[in-house]
């Protein structure tokens, strides 16, 4: 009779010991894995969330040439702090960090275990887990949407999710039962999020070069590719239309208000519907972005400068004229960067 395969969380103990072993050998010399500080920890986990590495890095690189450490942050302006961030998104992400220097320099005594750095701004349960066991070796395990696939696949759990919080919740405790078979809690979380983002991936799992292969019970008896089962979002399609109108080298430009739930205190191309005067335009341009489950098209229409805009303009506080050479003074989202720099070589005024 064949031996039974192993399965978790029994196995725990040795799906930890593969899973290091793997990581060790393999991981990515990423630069807060080569040169770690507790620091240097924090901002890598707040720029990773929902943003790729690879995205990250030339950010991370002129971050740490600016701002090293907890007091240079703590002292910096907001400006800086988000025209650093500028391209990233999620821009609550920078304002959050700026806030939490400030804290944490004012913290006695300051905070290790990952319940105390949840009381931070912009630090979730995933993220006070990751700190904690990368710079203080708690053992806290890291549950995301990439650990809650491998999870899923590993034991071929077949339940539908509605959205992945409740995934999360449901797989918490299994992962929390994981680290505790480590001696390198730090490590192990760093491990399964480099085995969900190497091999275990979303659409084509490398099940043959999969270290705990052995212990998958998805890839024995389902298509893991179909794990976990989430229900689908609807998606929503909107339309902005949006003004390109420059003027004696300037150009008109919307400062999003600082009460926004979303992307507060950056700038913008104007929406069309914010200048209610009468205009002729022409549309010169239109793009597309996804913000969460939004599908937005953006078309942008070509203006001419009359005194009935400039009227309109002067008593509209979050509107204004930047300099077209002087762009790079102001912080601007990353798609509206790119696309106007499209729209400006294509135009010159
Ligand atoms: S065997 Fe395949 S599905 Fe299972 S954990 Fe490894 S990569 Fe993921």
């Amino acid at each position: 009779m064949p031996a039974k395969p192993p399965t978790l969380p029994d196995a725990a103990g040795d799906f930890a010991h593969a899973l290091l072993a793997w990581y060790r050998e393999n991981y990515r010399p990423l630069p807060w894995r080569e040169e770690p500080s507790l620091y240097r920890t924090v901002v890598s986990e707040f720029m990773c969330q929902q943003t790729q590495i690879a995205t990250v890095l030339p950010y991370f690189a002129r971050w740490m040439q600016a701002l090293p450490d907890f007091a240079a942050l703590a002292s910096a302006p907001e400006e800086q702090v988000v025209k650093l961030w500028e391209g990233l998104g999620y821009y609550s992400r920078a304002r959050n960090l700026h806030k939490l220097a400030k804290q944490w320099m004012a913290a006695k005594p300051k905070p290790q275990t990952a319940e105390a750095w949840r009381a931070f701004p912009g630090v979730g349960p995933y993220t006070a887990a990751a700190i904690a066991s990368i710079a203080f070796g708690e053992k806290s395990a890291v549950v995301d949407g990439n650990v809650v696939r491998i999870l899923a696949r590993l034991t071929n759990d077949q339940q539908e999710f509605t959205d992945n919080g409740k995934a999360v919740k449901v797989f918490t405790a299994l992962a929390d039962e994981l680290i505790q078979h480590t001696a390198e809690p730090g490590d192990h979380n760093q491990a399964m999020m480099e085995l969900g983002a190497t091999i275990c991936a979303k659409a084509n799992p490398q099940c043959l070069l999969c270290p705990v292969r052995g212990f998958c019970a998805g890839y024995r008896e389902a298509d893991p590719a179909q794990l976990p089962r989430m229900r689908k979002k609807s998606v929503i399609n909107r339309r902005i239309d949006r003004v390109f109108l420059a003027h004696e080298g300037c150009l008109l430009v919307h400062q999003i208000p600082k009460t926004a739930r979303r992307l507060a205190g950056m700038c913008e191309l104007p929406p069309a519907e914010l200048l209610s005067v009468a205009y002729p335009a022409e549309l010169i341009l239109t793009r597309r972005r996804g913000i969460a489950n939004e599908r937005i098209e953006e078309r942008f229409l070509h203006v001419e400068w009359s005194p009935a805009i400039e009227k309109f303009v002067g008593g509209e506080e979050t509107l204004f004229w930047q300099p077209v050479a002087e762009l790079d003074a102001i912080t601007l989202t990353g798609p509206h960067r790119k696309w106007l720099s499209e729209l400006l070589n294509s135009k010159p005024r």
